[in-house]
């Protein structure tokens, strides 16, 4: 088991209660910032933001104090939205750059974790170890990979999401495609007095051991030309077939919707699909695998089924079919649930966080003020 990333409903709640606010908009930036490491919990839809939020709002937490937090959680509502809208063109470039890709592989040090910068290589093997890579180590990756190797960023996200538990399509391609420049323009660059400001190191004569005006006309590091093609493959659980009840309804989960609270007092079935079809495309670690697994057991009745949804015995005979609403999962049949966003009625239809954030915002502090109450609809 993950001691990091514990599957049990209250350890999952004592991290919700652990979020300071304070602290966190302070440091979140530092390798040992107070960050809620929530990731895993959100992405797989265990909790949500929604219920995040209003636990900071009833605990009377200021919205100044609360602010950066409620922004951070807001950027993966406001990445979902896009995906909603965008639909499949969210895994081409949303911006077509004129320069700077020069292969569609990733770096083979990236792979391995020997880049030679000690903080990078120390995150890739707390990724591989845990499933689990800071922020900021995310970005500094993400440039070394896109900005620097001069990979397209696609091949390298799917690295990356294979090994995350918050693998989250919408946070990560579009995370991937901010840093490489293709989601608003801009590339994102680090070098190593930024890496040693914030991860503690204290490193001289690395190839990030330059200026920023210098690393951006830098050619390729030698450490990062050595490419290697990301194939990994799913390995998916035997599952029995399920025992199904056509004459009560059917309630659709899968790895990004393990709700246990999700319409507990109804007596339905309740199946965990996992499409083959799915993780061929986007695969995941066996360490993924079970943390959704391991979390799933934590609904009342739930049986698990590997294979596609048409293919669920005795399907045409369920009167009710439910599920919440996703990108990925469109092809369902029956009903789709709204999900419970922070913001709901807050659509995107366009790449900048900040317009979004101004409705959203409004909406916020109005619910902070209100103490308790939760955020009125649109
Ligand atoms: C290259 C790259 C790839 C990423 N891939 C993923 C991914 O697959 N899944 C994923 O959940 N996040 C992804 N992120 C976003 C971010 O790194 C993680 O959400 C965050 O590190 C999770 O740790 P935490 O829960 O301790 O976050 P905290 O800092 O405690 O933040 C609280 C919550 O706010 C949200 N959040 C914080 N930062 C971001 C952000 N930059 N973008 C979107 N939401 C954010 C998350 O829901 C997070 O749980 C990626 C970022 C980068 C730069």
């Amino acid at each position: 088991m993950n001691q990091a990333f514990p599957t049990d409903i209250p350890s999952i709640l004592q991290r919700i209660e652990d979020i300071d606010p304070e602290s966190y908009a302070r440091t979140r930036n530092f390798k040992n910032g107070s960050v809620s490491h929530l990731s895993p919990y959100l992405s797989r839809g265990v909790i949500s933001t929604k219920q995040v939020l209003e636990s900071l709002i009833s605990k009377g937490i200021e919205w100044t104090t609360a602010q950066k937090f409620v922004q951070e959680l807001a950027w993966r509502e406001f990445y979902q939205r896009l995906w909603q809208s965008l639909e499949d063109d969210l895994f081409e470039d949303i911006l077509q750059m004129r320069s700077g890709v020069s292969n569609r592989m990733m770096p083979t040090s990236l792979l391995n974790g020997s880049t030679g910068i000690t903080a990078i290589d120390e995150g890739i093997r707390e990724l591989k170890r845990n499933g689990y890579m800071h922020n900021h180590l995310r970005m500094y990756v993400a440039s070394l990979a896109c900005n620097l190797a001069k990979s397209h960023w696609p091949m390298p996200a799917a690295w990356m999401y294979y090994h995350l538990l918050d693998g989250d399509l919408a946070s990560n391609t579009c995370s991937w495609q901010w840093v490489a420049g293709t989601f608003n323009g801009r590339k994102y660059y680090c070098n190593q007095q930024n890496i040693d400001r914030y991860f503690q190191t204290d490193q001289r004569g690395s190839f990030l051991d330059q200026s920023y005006e210098a690393i951006p006309k830098m050619p390729v590091p030698d450490t990062l030309r050595e490419l290697t093609s990301f194939q990994e493959v799913i390995r998916l659980p035997n599952t029995p077939i399920p025992q199904l009840d056509p004459s009560k309804p059917l309630y659709l989960y899968n790895s990004y919707n393990l709700d246990p609270n999700w319409d507990k007092s109804i007596d339905a079935n309740r199946l965990l699909l996992l499409e083959p079809s799915h993780f061929r495309r986007h695969p995941v670690s066996d360490q993924v695998m079970d943390f959704i697994l391991s979390l799933a057991n934590n609904i009342d009745g739930i049986q698990v089924y590997v294979g596609e949804v048409n293919s669920i015995p005795e399907l045409r005979r369920f009167s009710q079919i439910i599920s919440k609403e996703h990108p990925a999962f469109r092809h369902y049949p029956g009903i789709k649930q709204e999900r419970d966003w922070m913001f709901p009625g807050l659509s995107v239809r366009h790449t900048s966080f900040f317009r979004f954030w101004k409705q959203a915002e409004r909406k916020a502090k109005n619910g902070f003020a209100k103490k308790g109450i939760s955020i009125p609809v649109s």
